[in-house]
């Protein structure tokens, strides 16, 4: 595996695989590397034949008062995991490489942006957005792999290379849970152990609601009320938001029909956590 954290010699480098004719495969991550991200990985490995992977822990996507600075880092354990996961470039940039000083171009999507997490953490998928054109636009890949996990990021990222002509086909992998069917995030290390049980909730009223919407049920605020019902008695648990969508674009939606995005934002103490299930509903 080759690691490079400069810029011209990853563009110099990637130009040669380009000119060989190989398929970039891009995975961009903050690091901390879990399951998760390494079944993200294994897809683009199998589906391409030059892999890339970032970790750069993005200050731009990180409000004032959120946790940029203890984000958790970890790159000697990073690279040993991108090895023998078969990577073949690490791309590992300094942030003063990124963002220069005079730094003052951003890109913003100004739809999907706007709703759940958008509203929560303002400026986040700015950060977001903007971060992955400029990877984008160094890496030039032809497959780029998102989890379903950020779903939302997702969408946006699918938007802004259709908006914005970018090469890169975007492939989205499911979410890799824990045993307890907690979604894998780097996040889950800041939660203490009773914090960390409660969170279980999340899922538990992921899973009601999906039993709800199995068993016909069409009004989607009898299903968020039963989902908080289940959230809301866990004493460490304040909800962020608990939303039924349209799956395509996130948009409201009255009654339950075709595919639909049940997605959830909770605070465990101060972690916020977030987690989400796709259906496509019978009628
Ligand atoms: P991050 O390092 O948190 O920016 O995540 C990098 C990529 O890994 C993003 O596309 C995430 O959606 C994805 N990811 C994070 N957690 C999971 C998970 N539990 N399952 C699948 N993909 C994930």
């Amino acid at each position: 595996m080759i690691t490079t954290k400069s810029i011209p010699k990853i563009k110099k480098l990637l130009g040669k695989s380009k000119r060989n004719r190989k398929i970039i495969g891009f995975v961009p991550t903050m690091g901390a590397l879990h399951k998760g991200h390494l079944s993200l990985i294994d897809k683009a490995k199998k589906e391409s034949n030059f892999l890339v992977v970032s970790i750069f822990i993005n200050p731009l996507q990180f409000g004032p008062s959120e946790d940029f600075k203890k984000y958790p880092r970890n790159i000697k354990k990073d690279k040993k995991l991108l090895k023998k996961h078969g990577v073949n470039l690490l791309f590992y940039p300094q942030a003063d490489k990124i963002y220069t000083p005079d730094f003052s171009t951003f890109v913003q999507e100004k739809e999907i942006s706007k709703k759940l997490c958008g509203k929560s953490r303002p400026g986040h998928f700015q950060g977001v957005t903007t971060i992955v054109t400029k990877l984008f636009n160094i890496v030039e890949p032809d497959l780029s792999y998102f989890g379903q996990k950020d779903y939302q990021q997702a969408l946006i990222i699918k938007k802004i290379v259709k908006d914005l002509n970018f090469a890169a086909k975007i492939k989205i992998a499911p979410i890799v849970r824990e045993k307890d069917k907690l979604a894998l995030s780097s996040r889950n290390a800041y939660l203490n152990k009773k914090e960390r049980k409660e969170s279980r909730a999340i899922y538990q009223a992921l899973f009601q609601a999906k039993k709800m919407v199995k068993d016909k049920e069409k009004n989607p605020k009898k299903i968020i009320k039963e989902m908080k019902k289940i959230i809301e008695k866990k004493p460490t648990a304040k909800i962020d938001y608990i939303e039924i969508r349209k799956a395509k674009n996130l948009e409201k939606i009255r009654k339950i029909k075709g595919k639909i995005f049940i997605g959830v934002a909770v605070y465990f103490g101060k972690t916020r956590l977030i987690d989400n299930i796709i259906i496509q509903s019978k009628t």
